[in-house]
């Protein structure tokens, strides 16, 4: 079985990856120079590179978050944004689709955030885009149904990565973790381990969901 993973460097992404090859898969990982999702022709290039290879799950992870008031939003962050977390991720399910309805157990799981369940200022784009890919995740879910493909949101809250490092200063993580019912962040492996199963064989009838793994935060 095989699994392509973006975003697979550091983080979630990389967790996951972990999992998979744990578990027994081969792991397409591909780096920024081999998939920029910032580029059209990027991902053009690497679906084709893929068009001959069969693939089992997809796991859309890669994404950007920069915090801004949408008044202040320039044109050029709502493009990267856009581009980066949910157009790119189409255009790639789009390209692969194919390949996927060959394997026996087709999977994809799509990369979404507590803020496409809830928002706070400065998400305006990014709950957006999350909002948009979680909306592929139903229309595919019933689009892929015939060839046996289950398609997945995973909703991750607060998370100890480099992205939660470049938007939180230390004292606003402590200060976060009071908010969060379990006190704590999750940790990488934490959110892999449902990207996993919900990616995976082991996952045989649920489909068409988001699924938020947040220590409770959201249902406050
Ligand atoms: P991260 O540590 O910042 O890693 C982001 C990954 O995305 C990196 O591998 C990076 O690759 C890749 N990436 C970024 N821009 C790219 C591009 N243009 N083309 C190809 N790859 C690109 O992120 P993370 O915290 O693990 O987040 C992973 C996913 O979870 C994202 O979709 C994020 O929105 C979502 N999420 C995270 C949190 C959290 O608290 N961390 C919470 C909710 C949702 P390079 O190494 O090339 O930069």
């Amino acid at each position: 079985m095989k699994a392509l993973i973006t975003g697979g460097s550091r983080g979630i992404g990389k967790a996951t990856a972990k999992l998979f090859v744990d578990h027994g898969y081969e792991v397409l990982l591909p780096s920024r120079q081999e998939l920029d999702l910032l580029e059209p022709d990027s991902v053009d290039r690497f679906v084709n590179r893929l068009s001959v290879e069969g693939i089992d799950t997809i796991v859309n992870n890669a994404g950007i978050n920069e915090i801004n008031l949408l008044e202040d939003v320039p044109d050029s962050q709502l493009e990267q944004m856009l581009m980066t977390d949910l157009v790119s991720p189409i255009r790639l399910l789009r390209g692969l689709i194919p390949q996927l309805r060959k394997s026996p157990a087709g999977r994809i799981v799509n990369i979404g955030s507590i803020w496409a369940v809830v928002s706070k200022e400065g998400r305006s784009i990014y709950s957006a885009a999350k909002n948009g890919l979680h909306g592929i995740t139903n229309a595919l879910a019933i689009e892929l149904s015939d060839a046996g493909i289950l398609v997945n949101t995973v909703c991750p809250g607060f998370t100890l990565t480099e992205l939660t490092q470049k938007n939180y200063t230390p004292a606003q993580i402590e200060q976060l973790n009071c908010r969060i019912p379990l006190g704590r962040m999750a940790e990488p492996w934490e959110i892999a381990k449902v990207i996993y199963f919900l990616g995976s064989a082991e996952n045989t009838y649920l489909t068409g969901q988001k699924i938020v793994i947040d220590g409770g935060y959201t249902i406050q």
